[in-house]
C-alpha cells in the first residue's frame, strides 16, 4: 500500500520545530509533527506528570537503567541510583568525551531547561551567526521570538528578599566584591506564579526544585506557546514515540520518512512510512546532526555537501561550585529557576549562569554554569561497523573553558578566602568538564545550508534547529534556536511555498 502522503513533516518538536510547525500551519500548510519522546501529559501514580530533580524515577531518563545525574556527588556520596528502562524525559547521551543532556518528549529541550531566555548582546551576535543580517535580527526576529515564548522578567524588589533567591543575592555579593558585571536575565517561567508558591497560595514546583526532569507548574514550555498555538490552528498533528530513521527522495517527488514506533521501555513496535513534499530537521544538533551524517555517508542523501556533520560546539559550558564561609548561606529553598549571570565575556571569555543547588538542605555552595568561549570544533562521523553514529569531541577541550570559567572564580576565591567545591562532579574533581547543556551545531548555517536553511542537494530538505549555530552563542541557546527559526521560515514561507 503507498504510505500517507503529509505536505510538510517536522522531525522533533523542540524550538526549530515548534516555530517551523507554528507559521507553516498559519500560512495553511498541513504539518505533521514526528517526536521519539513521550508526549508528558498524563501524571504518573504519584499524581504528577513529571519527577522531582530531587528524586529521579523512571520517568527522568531517556533508556537507562541507572541515572546520570548532571551533579553525581555530594559530600562524597555518589548520587545516581537504579531506575527502571522507560522513555524518560532527560537524555544523558554519552559520546567519547562528553555526555550531551537533552530533553526527550512533546516540546524537547523546554521540558527540562531552566528556562533562561537570553538574547546575546548586540555587539557580539557577527560572532555568534555571521551571515546572518544583525539588524533583522534585532528589530525583528528576537522580539518575535521573546513574544512567542512569554518571556518575563523576575520582579527584582521580590527578588531582593525572596528567599528562595538568597543563593542568587549571594552570587551577587561575590561577583560584585571582585569587580564583575551582575546581570539579571529573563526566563520562561511565570515570575507571578512564582510568587504565589512562594507565598503559599499554589502548588510548589520552582520551589520545589523542579526542573531538568520537567516542570509540573509555573513554567511556560513550548507546549503553552508555540506548539498550543501550532495545534490550535488544527492544521498540526503530532506523533510522539516515533523515531525518524531514514529520509530519502521518493519516487514521485518530495521524500520517504521511515520511522520507528516505540513503546514506553524502547523497543521498536512497528515501522512506519509517510511521503512529504517538504521535510525539516528539527532533532536538536545531536538528532538532526546524527542523522544527516548518517543518510549522508550510507547514500540515502547523497547531495548533502561535506558540512555535514561538522562545526559542533558545546557553547563552551563548564559547571564548578565554590564552598562559602559559614556567614554565606545560600539557603536551604532555592528556586530552580536562575534570574542573573556574571558576565566577564569581553576579558575573560565566560558568561556565568548564578545555578541554584534545590537539594532542599543548606549547603553553603554556590554553583555555576558558565558558558565560555571555546574554540574546539568537533565532527560527527558515520560508524559503519557499529551502524552508529560517533563525535570527535575529547574532555580535554575543555581546558579553554575551564581557563575562562577561572578568570572569574579565581579571583572571587582569591577576594573571599573561599575554595572551590571538589564533591560534585567526582571525588576531589572541581570541574564539571563532562559534560554539556548546550549542543550547537552539525548542519551549519549558509554551510551545509543556504543562508535560510535549505540543505545544499535536495530541494524541500531543510534544517531549523540548534544545528544551524556554529558551536557557541555566548549566552544560553534557545533564544537565538526560536529567533532563527522565526527568520528562515518567514523567507521559506515566502519562497519555497
Ligand atoms: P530540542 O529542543 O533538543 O528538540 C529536538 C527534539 O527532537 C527533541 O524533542 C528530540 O526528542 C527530538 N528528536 C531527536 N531525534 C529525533 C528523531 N530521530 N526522530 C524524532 N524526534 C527526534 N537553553 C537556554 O537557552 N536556557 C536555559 O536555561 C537552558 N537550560 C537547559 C537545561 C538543561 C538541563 C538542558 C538539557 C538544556 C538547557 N538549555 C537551555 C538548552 C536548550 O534546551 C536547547 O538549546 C534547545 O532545547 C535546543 O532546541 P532545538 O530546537 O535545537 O532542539
Amino acid at each position: 500500500s503507498t504510505p500517507p502522503h503529509v505536505p510538510a513533516l517536522v522531525i522533533g518538536t523542540g524550538y526549530g520545530g515548534a516555530v517551523a510547525a507554528l507559521r507553516l500551519a498559519q500560512a495553511g500548510v498541513e504539518v505533521r509533527m514526528v517526536e521519539m519522546g513521550m508526549s508528558w501529559d498524563t501524571p504518573g501514580s504519584d499524581g504528577k506528570i513529571f519527577a522531582n530533580t530531587t528524586k529521579p524515577d523512571y520517568r527522568s531518563f531517556w533508556l537507562r537503567t541507572r541515572t546520570k545525574q548532571p551533579i553525581n556527588n555530594f559530600l562524597g556520596f555518589p548520587l545516581d541510583k537504579d531506575v527502571p528502562r522507560h522513555t524518560g524525559i532527560l537524555d544523558a547521551e554519552e559520546f567519547g568525551g562528553i555526555t550531551v543532556y537533552q530533553g526527550r518528549g512533546v516540546g524537547g529541550g523546554s521540558l527540562v531547561n531552566g528556562g533562561m531566555a537570553v538574547t546575546p548582546r548586540r555587539e557580539r551576535f557577527a560572532a555568534v551567526l555571521p551571515s546572518v543580517n544583525a539588524d533583522e535580527m534585532y528589530d525583528r526576529y528576537y522580539p518575535r521570538a521573546n513574544a512567542g515564548l512569554g518571556v518575563n522578567h523576575v520582579d527584582v524588589a521580590w527578588w531582593e528578599t525572596a528567599d528562595c533567591y538568597q543563593f542568587a543575592r549571594v552570587g551577587r555579593k561575590h561577583a560584585q566584591r571582585s569587580g564583575f558585571a551582575f546581570v539579571f536575565v529573563p526566563n520562561v517561567y511565570d515570575f507571578d506564579y512564582m510568587k504565589r508558591e512562594a507565598a503559599g497560595l499554589a502548588p510548589k514546583s520552582a520551589l520545589a526544585g523542579e526542573v531538568i526532569y520537567g516542570n509540573n507548574h509555573g513554567k511556560r514550555t513550548l507546549r503553552q506557546t508555540y506548539l498550543a498555538r501550532a495545534l490550535a490552528t488544527g492544521k498540526v498533528t503530532i506523533s510522539p514515540l516515533h523515531e525518524v530513521t531514514s529520509v530519502a527522495p521518493a519516487a514521485g517527488g518530495g521524500y520517504v520518512v521511515v520511522m520507528n514506533r516505540l513503546d514506553t521501555g524502547g523497543a521498536v513496535v512497528a515501522s512506519v512510512s509517510m511521503t512529504a513534499g517538504k521535510v525539516f530537521f528539527a532533532a536538536g544538533s545531536v538528532g538532526t546532526g546524527k542523522l544527516l551524517t548518517k543518510l549522508k555517508a550510507t547514500g540515502a542523501l547523497p547531495g548533502l555537501n561535506d558540512e555535514i556533520g561538522k562545526s559542533w560546539g558545546d557553547n563552551g559550558n563548564v559547571m564548578c561550585g565554590r564552598a562559602n564561609h559559614m556567614w554565606d548561606p545560600t539557603g536551604k529553598v532555592q528556586a530552580s529557576m536562575p534570574t542573573a549571570g556574571i558576565d566577564n565575556w569581553d576579558a575573560g571569555g565566560a558568561f556565568a549562569e548564578v545555578a541554584p543547588l534545590p537539594t532542599g538542605i543548606e549547603t553553603y555552595a554556590s554553583l555555576y554554569l558558565s558558558i565560555t568561549r571555546n574554540p574546539n570544533r568537533a565532527a560527527f562521523t558515520w560508524n559503519a561497523a557499529t551502524g552508529k553514529v560517533d563525535l570527535n569531541w575529547q574532555t580535554a577541550w575543555k581546558q579553554p573553558s575551564i581557563e575562562a570559567a577561572k578568570t572569574i572564580f579565581d579571583k572571587i576565591n582569591a577576594k573571599e578566602g573561599t575554595i572551590y567545591r571538589t564533591d560534585l562532579f567526582g571525588s576531589y574533581k572541581i570541574w564539571g568538564d563532562h559534560l554539556t547543556y548546550h549542543p550547537l551545531g552539525g548542519a551549519v548555517l549558509n554551510k551545509a545550508t543556504d543562508n535560510h536553511g535549505r540543505l545544499h542537494g535536495h530541494p524541500g530538505l531543510y534544517v531549523i534547529d540548534g544545528a544551524l549555530i556554529p558551536g557557541n552563542t555566548t549566552v544560553n541557546p534557545f533564544v537565538t534556536i526560536t529567533a532563527l527559526a522565526e527568520r528562515n521560515i518567514e523567507e521559506i514561507i515566502a519562497t519555497d511555498l
